[in-house]
């Protein structure tokens, strides 16, 4: 094993991430204070929880604390801690690394411009690094609890591409980091200063943050006390701020918080927010959940995917339990009564503070959580109407993209006679909004949903009514509105109908091995065609998507329908000799204007130039 010293190079992602954060965040470098402190207070919840099982990790030495001291000689602030420290092989991998998931993802969205990725910079979380805003070079001394002195590790770097790691011997467990602060810094080297900074950003941390006063005694720097443990009245807005970027890792303030404590068969506190801004790995399958278990305020574990339903995984902050046993593990709360009925807690509380954000926070937050929201309609059986009523859509009262109206919204506008919620559901908003199915509703002054969304279809697939109104696709089974038509307008169909019967038949022959059936429209008034799916049958989009992820999809042919009063239609009664090229035309155009794609794309190109060159004359 190495002992000796080594230099290794920064992974490219961490120095792109030094680069930039010392750059965008100069403006608020107080904040690496807050970063170390948060980090020694993680190490020092670790050691708690493994010194569960093997006491001896305490070292005779059982009181934790976050020590800060300044040299105005040397120019330095450390920070210390007695938590759980680090291996060298930890170091390596937490301080030189960054191993997030989605790291790679979230350093391509970077553009360049400081403004843009200095917001980025705050999902990412800024952590460690931040030392490097003030700090010309950072000098980090650790031991892990449990290892004999001589595995002390000392790690240095001045934040530019490098780093070097030797052992050393360290007799206290824990870590020590100082700043050799850069010109100009010297400012932070004042008692005042850090106390006003701690008591900003880090009043909240649990165990004592201390500091030598002049005559040479301890002094608190924090209320060190649990934050949720305490009693609402007492904890200001700012303070669940702080605590919520200590537990989130996030920069920016949440967008809300609920804090409960719940007395009864079971007893636990809990203190959730809603981020402001979805985490850049909202998405992907390893992302992590927000939630931290702890027992009687010992801290059990990080993410703590139990707590909350996958479709509520950007809710973060804190569950402190007191029926747990203090051992348990993973598994154990896989099966727990106990962390059930705390997970259905706190989904009422969270969809409850969800429902009362104010117009605008709402706005935000459905335009960062919307479509993770849409997955809990088909997740979680239990509060299905609840979420039901906290979804947003696109409408054709708008059309815009901005997912703003509610099914109960909708339901208030929905015209005399009307019985169904109508909604479309296409791969993107452009294809929605310009669907041929839409047609007859816009002249009918009837709102249609606009449905763009990859887990829309999901969604509709699972939700099939709202306050007793049937939602129903615009481009599935025949068109019935019901009595918003009248008398008139269903005799003038019929007839219509009966018209057209033999064209229908020639063109179902045409087309036998496309089509399920062929028939007159009354749903468009300015497409000669469209594709409609049996009621029953999965929709076209559905099947696409499906397809496009690779999945094995049940061939089902649509149904073609014709615009009667369209004169390509008209036309196409008279014609003969080309007749079988205007049949696989309209068919091909209705499946384009869908938003489909053709089978033979060369085909259709050359029977419509075929019938241009013929209706030319040439
Ligand atoms: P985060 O805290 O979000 O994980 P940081 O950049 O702040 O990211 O820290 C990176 C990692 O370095 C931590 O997850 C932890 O494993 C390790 N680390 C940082 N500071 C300490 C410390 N004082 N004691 C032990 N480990 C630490
Ligand atoms: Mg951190």
């Amino acid at each position: 094993m190495q002992t000796g010293k080594e230099t290794l190079g920064f992974q490219t992602e961490v120095r792109q991430l030094l680069n930039l954060m010392i750059h965008s965040l100069y403006s608020n470098k107080e904040i690496f204070l807050r970063e170390l402190i948060s980090n020694a207070s993680d190490a020092t919840d670790k050691l708690r929880f493994e010194a569960l099982t093997d006491s001896a990790l305490f070292e005779e030495d059982s009181v934790l604390k976050i020590r800060l001291a300044f040299d105005k000689d040397n120019k330095t602030i450390t920070i210390s801690d007695n938590g759980i420290g680090m291996s060298r092989q930890e170091v390596i991998d937490n301080i030189g690394t960054i191993a997030k998931s989605g790291t790679r993802e979230f350093f391509d969205r970077l553009t360049g411009d400081q403004a843009k990725d200095a917001n980025l910079i705050g999902q990412f979380g800024v952590g460690f690094y931040s030392a490097f805003i003030v700090a010309e070079k950072v000098t980090l001394i650790t031991r892990r609890a449990g290892l004999t002195s001589e595995h002390g590790v000392i790690w240095e770097s001045n934040g530019e591409g490098e780093y070097t790691i030797e052992n050393v011997e360290k007799a206290s467990r824990g870590t020590e980091i100082t700043l050799h602060l850069r010109e100009g810094e010297e400012g932070m080297l004042d008692a005042w200063r850090i106390k006003s900074i701690v008591r900003k950003y880090s009043d909240h941390i649990q165990l004592p943050i201390v500091m030598m006063d002049e005559e040479g005694n301890d002094e608190a720097l924090n209320q060190a006390s649990a934050l949720w443990a305490r009693s609402k009245s007492e904890i200001s807005q700012e303070q669940y701020d702080e605590f919520y970027k200590h537990v989130a890792h996030d920069h920016e303030a949440p967008l809300a918080h609920v804090h409960a404590k719940v007395e009864g068969n079971q007893e636990y506190t809990q203190l959730l927010y809603i981020p402001s801004r979805a985490p850049f790995d909202l998405f992907d399958r390893e992302s992590r959940h927000g939630i931290k278990l702890y027992v009687r305020r010992v801290f059990i574990m990080d993410d703590a995917e139990q707590l909350m339903p996958q479709y509520l995984r950007f809710v973060k902050g804190v569950v402190d339990s007191n029926d747990l046993p203090l051992n348990v593990s993973r598994e154990i709360l896989q099966e727990s009564k106990t962390i059930e009925a705390i997970r259905s807690g706190c989904v009422k509380k969270v969809l409850a503070m969800i429902e009362d954000l104010d117009a605008e926070k709402y706005a935000k937050f459905w335009k960062e959580f919307g479509r993770v929201m849409k997955e809990g309609v088909g997740e979680d059986f239990a509060n299905r109407e609840k979420i039901a009523k906290l979804l947003r859509f696109a409408s054709t009262r708008l059309d815009t993209d901005e997912e703003s109206v509610s099914l109960a919204d909708y339901v208030s506008r929905m015209k005399e006679g009307q019985e169904k919620i109508y909604f479309v559901t296409a791969e993107t908003f452009a294809s929605a909004k310009n669907s041929p199915h839409l047609e007859i509703f816009r002249k009918k002054g009837i709102e249609v949903l606009l449905l763009s969304d990859r887990v829309d279809e999901w969604l509709v697939s699972n939700l099939h009514e709202f306050e007793g109104k049937q939602l129903q696709s615009v481009a599935k089974g025949g068109l019935d509105l019901g009595s918003l038509e009248d008398e008139e307008e269903k005799k003038e169909q019929e007839k219509e109908s009966g018209e057209y019967k033999d064209l229908v038949e020639r063109i179902k022959r045409e087309l036998e091995d496309k089509v399920k059936e062929v028939r007159v429209t009354h749903r468009l008034t300015e497409s000669p065609a469209c594709l409609v799916s049996d009621q029953h049958d999965m929709g076209m989009n559905l099947e696409r998507l499906l397809k496009s992820a690779g999945q094995n999809v049940p061939a089902s042919k649509p149904i073609l329908e014709i615009n009667p009063h369209h004169p390509l239609v008209q036309r196409l009664k008279y014609e003969e000799e080309r007749f079988s090229d205007w049949s696989a035309i309209l068919f091909d155009q209705a499946m384009l204007s869908e938003g489909g794609q053709l089978d033979d794309p060369a085909g259709f190109v050359k029977r419509l130039n075929g019938l241009m060159l013929a209706l030319s004359g040439r």
